[in-house]
């Protein structure tokens, strides 16, 4: 019979979203007049950007004809869509990245795990507690760690703490590591990450010859102009860095797909017996073997957000979240719940009041409230006791969620 990957039988999650389903369809079950407000899942609600919409159907409209038609196109995207990501998300920042540095795919999700491909099987791997829970299941999937413990955690992963006490401030790792997954502004929590903070990650890593992946999927919505979108932006980063963005949250493409990888020439890593090895060419390498670029229709409408009525309408839609952020975090904290993140981040961490565990509150919620959220324990267990609240979802629907979770 053939044989499977049994590091698939040490996983874990999986476990999270299929069990808020289980007592999300048990309570409607029983409750069928009860109208469900989901603030759980993080998944855009508003529609794309008009000018996105207007590039993809001439694309279209071009590939109808045989001067127009587009067949398969550079599996790291085209020139044009390269360009104008470096243009306007690095150089206008003042980050040296160039074009062929810009690696366009389907998704960050799918960076992000198939990064490992190019990475050796012997790094000490750290991510953050809680966490995005990809970084973590795509390394167990691909052998990179032993067992996960009573609690969760897996053998083998070096786990760094996010909570109340270090202020959402990812502190450096006891021990020596090699592969940092960083994410900021933070899935789950709402954090976000100062110069200050990343500048200590980057030293560290230039120090310790390890590698940051810094996920910056949700750079679009920081409020704050001082603060820092990319890791790029600081001193020493081309050196020791891979930034994954998308256009999944900023521009709504969940559901479009269309994302990027950055990785500078500059960067080396090293083989067993020590040559050094530009990751750049590996990953060249990797995307042109496994991946055959993203559809020509799809990276039109990317090269949209960068026009000028693209630009205008992605940051009212931005915005449009923003404003949800801020009444979710304005109505609880009036009501005296304690609140984190949701300032340059869609997210906002709740304290489960009275000590209650993220589960009983999740339950609270779902049963007093008809509020579904998603229970911080299942991003890892310094998420315990903890709570997310999305703030992807119409104004209507924010609103009347807060009523109603206050009015308890
Ligand atoms: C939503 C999200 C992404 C984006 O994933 P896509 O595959 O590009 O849709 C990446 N990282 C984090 C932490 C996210 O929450």
């Amino acid at each position: 019979m053939v044989q499977i990957n049994s590091n698939y039988l040490k996983l874990k999650a999986g476990y999270l979203f299929p069990e808020i389903s289980r007592r999300v369809n048990a309570f409607s079950e029983a409750n069928p007049q009860a109208s469900l407000i989901r603030l759980g899942i993080g998944d855009v609600t508003e529609p794309l950007p008009q000018a996105c919409c207007q590039a993809m159907k001439d694309a279209v409209d071009e590939m109808e004809n045989s001067s127009g038609f587009h067949g398969y196109g550079p599996e790291q995207g085209y020139p044009w869509l390269r360009e104008a990501i470096a243009k306007n998300d690095f150089q206008a920042r003042g980050c040296q990245i160039s074009a062929d540095e810009i690696f366009v795919s389907d998704g960050s999700k799918c960076d992000s795990s198939n990064i490992l491909d190019i990475l050796g099987e012997d790094n000490q791997i750290a991510v953050t507690d809680p966490v995005y829970p990809v970084y973590v299941d795509s390394n167990v999937m691909s052998g990179r760690t032993g067992d996960a413990d009573q609690a969760g955690q897996y053998e083998g992963l070096s786990y760094i703490p996010l909570n109340s006490e270090n202020g959402f401030e990812a502190e450096l790792p006891l021990e020596p590591v090699d592969l940092i997954y960083l994410c900021f502004p933070n899935n789950p929590t709402g954090a976000v990450a100062s110069r200050e903070h990343l500048a200590k990650w980057v030293n560290y890593a230039n120090q310790n010859n390890a590698l940051i992946l810094f996920d910056a999927a949700y750079e679009a919505f920081i409020q704050d102009p001082l603060l820092p979108h990319s890791i790029f932006e600081i001193d020493g980063s081309r050196n020791c860095a891979i930034e994954f963005r998308s256009f999944s949250k900023k521009a709504g493409f969940t559901g479009t797909r269309c994302a990027y990888t950055v990785i500078p020439k500059s960067l080396q890593g090293s083989t067993s017996n020590g040559t050094e090895i530009d990751l750049w060419t590996l990953w060249n390498r990797r995307q042109s073997t496994k991946f055959n670029g993203v559809s020509y229709i799809v990276q039109r409408g990317a090269e949209a957000v960068y026009s000028l009525s693209g630009q205008k309408q992605t940051e009212k839609l931005v915005s449009f979240y923003m404003e949800n952020a801020s009444i979710i975090r304005k109505e609880l904290s009036s009501a005296g719940y304690t609140v984190f993140g949701g300032e340059h981040a869609p997210y906002v961490w709740i304290e489960a009041p009275k000590g209650q565990s993220s589960w009983q509150f999740f339950d609270f919620l779902l049963q007093k409230a008809n509020v579904v959220g998603t229970p911080g324990s299942g991003f890892g267990t310094a998420g315990e006791g903890y709570f997310r609240l999305s703030a992807f979802n119409s104004r209507e629907n924010v609103e009347e969620a807060m009523q109603r979770i206050i009015s308890f």
